[in-house]
């Protein structure tokens, strides 16, 4: 899978890197970025729980 931040829709509340750290990271704006694509397999349950707690839906999942 992969995993990519609508930049404008984040609100950098920090959930997603809290929740899977190995994978999001804050960019230079302060606003979080995938550092990791495609996810390793070992962390897709933990990336796809980051997605599904993001409050805005900024964070984008694909295949
Ligand atoms: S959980 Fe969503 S709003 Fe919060 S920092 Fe991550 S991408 Fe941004």
């Amino acid at each position: 899978m992969r995993v990519e931040v609508i930049n404008d829709l984040c609100i950098s509340c920090g959930a997603c890197i809290n929740t899977c750290p190995e994978v999001f990271e804050w960019g230079p704006d302060d606003k979080a970025v995938a550092k990791v694509n495609p996810v390793p397999s070992g962390l897709e349950a933990e990336a796809h729980e980051a997605v599904e707690g993001c409050p805005t839906a900024a964070i984008k999942e694909e295949e």
